[in-house]
């Protein structure tokens, strides 16, 4: 199995440090709003590598951070007058709501930074007593010229980096390039007690800490999106490497963008699309599909038109799989095994995904495994239960197991889930119009009666707030 690898640009034979056992770290969401379809570009191509990884037979570890502690969390919950735990508290639950939507496996993990405090800073002292880190007025900032190999992963020399970098100019750093490993924190912000004073910690030696208490010191893959290539994941190499003196991880992955007209879905320039809103209209197989019909690495250009046009491939699985599963039901144990080697097709699939996660071709050879298994059925139906069994179970295993993109279900695209959301919706309508007219016997029985049904109503002051049990 060959993977390309960021930090040697090379594609290399996959060999995990501890087999069968695989460590794998995603950066994951900063949970300050609903994620972009985009950002699930990459959650979902992370999801498949780790499906196939078990498929192979692999003992995956796959962990997954939420960055819970951040500017962008803060400038959120001052915008909303609330505090910045319930912004994270509250796109956290968003997060792992759209994930699972999406078909996304569970991680073994989620750290959360905030839950870190104690390997951040015990990680940031290590760094300081060897002398790569160092600290002004409360902010302790990382010393990249300390750091000999800075900029192996981005490919890129510190005087490059220097010049070309849009850093902001700070006179507490000694150079353009130093970056925070803790902010000393004003009072109204997130703040935990460290050496240096009261602060809270900077983004990349969350995920050192979090990464490394995890997995170990070194393991076998981290992935995320290529914007963090530069500068997340070199910084996470400074850290990581500076203060254990080993190699941090042996292979990096990175997803190419999910783009519109050829720009990156991103939030500040504001072309996307949430995952939800696009979820409500599509099914997650038809997102998966999408997705996997392009190479990770490469950029893809999102439209609706190509949301549409994949419907129609989707429809194809979908009938076939159909189709064979009620032949199967209604068929004898005794008919005849056409001349048929269901094992050239696994090969072809694992050939496909053996080279650096190949998934079109690994979607072409699905879509010739239907196409033969079709014809052989025009031409005769009366097949042993052994022979559609194994057409189904290579369904299962690879288009279904790996990729996530049989639709079992045949509900329509507007899911059992949206329907929920949206009678859910209309109760709290309901109730806050009970509540104008003073009818507070009608909206406590809507509360009530929704929080027996496993459903928890909560006022703010933006409106009532609707949260699942769990
Ligand atoms: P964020 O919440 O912005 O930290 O992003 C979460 C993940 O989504 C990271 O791995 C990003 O690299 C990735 N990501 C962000 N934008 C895109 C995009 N347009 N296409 C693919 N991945 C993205
Ligand atoms: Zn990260």
């Amino acid at each position: 199995m060959k993977i390309y690898n960021t930090l040697t640009k090379k594609k290399e034979e996959f060999v995990p440090i501890n087999p069968p056992n695989v460590g794998i770290y995603v950066c994951g969401p900063t949970v300050y709003d609903y994620f972009h379809i985009g950002n699930a570009r990459s959650f979902v191509m992370a999801d498949i590598i780790q499906r196939y990884l078990r498929y192979k037979g692999f003992k995956v570890k796959f962990v997954m951070n939420l960055t819970d502690v951040d500017d962008k969390i803060i400038k959120k919950a001052n915008e909303e007058g609330v505090d910045a735990k319930e912004i994270a508290e509250r796109f956290s639950q968003a997060f792992f709501e759209d994930i699972g939507k999406l078909k996304v496996r569970k991680a073994d993990v989620y750290p959360k930074a905030t839950e870190h405090i104690t390997e951040i800073v015990e990680l940031i002292k290590k760094l300081e007593n060897k002398g790569i880190a160092y600290r002004t007025n409360g902010d302790v900032f990382y010393d990249v010229l300390k750091f000999d190999e800075y900029g192996k992963l981005s490919g890129k020399k510190i005087d490059e980096l220097e010049s070309g970098a849009r850093v902001e100019i700070n006179e507490k750093k000694h150079n353009p390039l130093d970056f925070a490993l803790w902010k000393s924190a004003k009072p109204t912000e997130p703040h935990w007690e460290s050496p240096w004073g009261e602060g809270r910690p900077g983004w990349h030696i969350e995920c050192s800490a979090m990464s490394m208490k995890h997995l170990g010191e070194t393991f076998d893959i981290h992935a995320g999106g290529h914007d963090l290539i530069f500068p997340h994941h070199e910084n996470e190499i400074a850290q990581s490497e500076g203060a254990t003196g080993k190699p941090f991880v042996k292979y990096w992955i990175h997803f190419g963008f999910l783009n519109i007209r050829d720009e990156k879905m991103s939030k500040s320039l504001g072309n996307f699309f949430t995952a939800r809103e696009i979820l409500k209209k599509y099914p997650p197989e038809t997102i998966r599909l999408l997705f996997s019909q392009t190479h990770y690495a490469s950029p893809l250009n999102f439209s609706e038109e190509l949301l549409n046009s994949v419907n129609k491939g989707l429809e194809k699985i979908t009938n076939f799989y159909q189709t064979v599963t009620g032949l199967e039901e209604k068929t004898k144990e005794t008919g005849g095994y056409p001349d048929f080697d269901i094992k050239k097709y696994y090969a072809d699939f694992e050939n496909a995904m053996d080279d650096d996660f190949n998934t079109p071709k690994a979607v072409a050879v699905i879509y010739d495994f239907i196409k033969v298994v079709n014809k052989l059925i025009s031409e005769n139906t009366d097949y042993s239960k052994e022979f559609y069994r194994d057409v189904i179970g290579f369904m299962d295993k690879t288009a279904e197991g790996v990729l996530g993109i049989v639709k079992v279900d045949e509900t329509p695209a507007e899911s059992s889930t949206g329907k929920i959301d949206e009678l859910l919706n209309l109760f709290v309508k309901i109730r806050s119009e009970a509540k104008k007219n003073k009818n507070y016997e009608i909206a406590d029985l809507i509360r009530d009666e929704l929080g027996k049904l496993g459903y928890i109503l909560q006022d703010t002051k933006d409106g009532t707030v609707i949260k699942k049990k769990v």
